[in-house]
């Protein structure tokens, strides 16, 4: 039986897409799969539980734990990620090779390029899984280039960004890691971007309809991309608190709740969070609010998800009692995947992770626009300025947003023109995702060009 191995990196947006991955190849190409993990830490409950309802083809094994304790104590996440790689790479080897079947490929997301070195060794093609849009696939490939031609910092430029294939955008709006060039974040981008055309092939979750430009761009050269999306998860598992948000769900009138939810790190200041709970109790809107503690770093809980205290206590005095019966808050997690998929979900305040906007589209629920960290901004554009199907309140990202902006923003999306006009676009785009993954789909055929591409692999054709 033809067998693939994957390595995801710390983070359950980069497990959950590469897992829906895995699951097609098994249902569909009768593959078998293992996944691979690198950590400096013991899985988290919400991670295992991916794992552990996986089906019984695809297996995992967590590496023996590396010890980051050396590294400074602001270190970036893309600096504990790729560390956490590198540092697994002798046990990485020593898995690859107690495999009971060779693997046909080994694919890694974005900062696992360390992982090309054994595998290639071993004479296992290395495949890169990109969870993230088409643009800063294009970015990473463009990335050593754009590095040598620009010497200040990319926020500085007073010229355009151009990445291939793409509209232009401000040096201010790339991903977070390439914002300081003296960062150790910085020099991993460039280190795995350059990397990057050493991959048998790059693994993009996202469809035509969502990124036209830079993926006929990147698909008009080497290595081949493959564009499978959107994979998002469908399958979650209710617990108690998840049932009873559904069952608050259940009794709003259609189309009518506003979903305010920051992925699974992102966290607000305090000054923040005040506004936008003065803001959705002025919006009048219903609405539904996964809150974590506040923070100064905006990607705060990305490696816990669980913030340290009640996040309920930094809610403005009385606006629980306030709000009771139209608005419903949750603390730090909440089942997402069934919240947008629900009648009664009619938008989706978002910090614009990729995995939210392809479930947004998926379920047809258009978006309030807010990027906190990692390549946010970037998506943002997307959804806001290319596909048009979020609004964007002013300022995000660049200082405090007012309670008053809030407000307008929340009534636009929801009961406003414009919104009409964004839930229309939404609709369209919907029914593009569903044709890209149905039967006959340019997604579903991709998975399957990949598939039949590691089996002839295996007989030498
Ligand atoms: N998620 C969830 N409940 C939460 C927060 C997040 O189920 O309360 C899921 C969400 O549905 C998505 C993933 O976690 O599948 C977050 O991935 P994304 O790329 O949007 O953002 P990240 O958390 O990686 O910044």
């Amino acid at each position: 039986m033809a067998h693939i191995a994957m390595l995801p990196s710390p983070g359950m947006g980069h497990l959950i897409p590469m897992a829906e991955f895995a699951k097609r190849l098994v249902h569909h190409h009768n593959f078998t799969v293992t996944f691979i993990i690198p950590a400096d830490a013991p899985p988290s409950s919400a991670y295992n539980k991916v794992l552990t309802s996986l089906p019984s083809s695809i297996d995992h094994i967590v590496l023996p734990l590396v010890d980051l304790s050396d590294a400074p104590p602001n270190s970036r996440i893309e600096t504990l990620i790729s560390l956490t790689v590198a540092r697994s790479l002798p046990s990485l080897r020593d898995a690859l090779l107690a495999s009971s079947k060779k693997p046909l490929a080994l694919l890694v997301d974005l900062f696992g390029t360390d992982a090309f070195d054994p595998a290639i060794d071993l004479g296992i093609p290395p495949y890169i899984f990109f969870p993230s849009t088409a643009m800063t696939l294009s970015l990473f490939f463009y990335m050593p280039e754009l590095h040598r031609s620009v010497s200040c910092e990319y926020r500085d430029m007073t010229d355009l960004v151009r990445i291939p294939g793409c509209v232009p955008i401000r040096g201010s709006d790339l991903l977070d890691p390439v914002q300081d060039r003296k960062d150790d974040a910085y020099k991993w981008v460039i280190h795995h971007s350059s990397r990057y055309p050493m991959a048998h092939g790059v693994i993009e979750n996202s469809f035509a309809e969502l990124g036209p430009g830079p993926l006929k761009f990147l698909q008009s050269r080497n290595p081949p991309v493959y564009a499978v999306g959107p994979l998002i998860k469908m399958d979650y598992e209710l617990d108690a608190s998840g049932s009873d948000i559904i069952a608050w769900l259940d009794h709003q009138p259609s189309s009518s709740v506003l979903f305010v939810s920051f992925g699974s790190g992102g966290t607000l200041t305090f000054d923040q969070l005040t506004e936008l709970a003065h803001g959705l109790e002025s919006s009048q809107q219903r609405f539904l609010w996964v809150v974590r503690s506040p923070n100064r770093i905006p990607n705060g809980t990305y490696f816990t998800v669980q913030s340290q205290k009640d996040p309920l206590a930094y809610l403005p005095q009385g606006f629980l009692e306030r709000t009771k019966g139209r608005g419903l808050v949750v603390p730090n997690w909440a089942p997402q995947a069934q919240i947008l998929s629900h009648g009664s979900t009619g938008g989706f305040m978002s910090h614009c992770g990729w995995n939210s906007i392809l479930e947004s589209v998926v379920h047809g629920v258009p978006i309030i626009a807010w990027p906190l960290y990692a390549e946010q901004k970037m998506n943002a554009i997307i959804v806001t300025e290319e596909v048009k199907v979020a609004l964007r309140p002013p300022g995000v990202g660049e200082r405090l947003v007012e309670r008053v902006e809030v407000a307008t923003v929340a009534k636009a999306l929801m009961e406003g023109e414009e919104g009409k006009r964004v839930r229309n676009r939404m609709k369209v785009l919907k029914e593009a995702a569903a044709r890209a993954i149905g039967d006959d789909g340019a997604s579903t055929k991709a998975i399957a060009e990949l598939a039949q591409k590691w089996r002839n692999s295996s007989t030498g054709i």
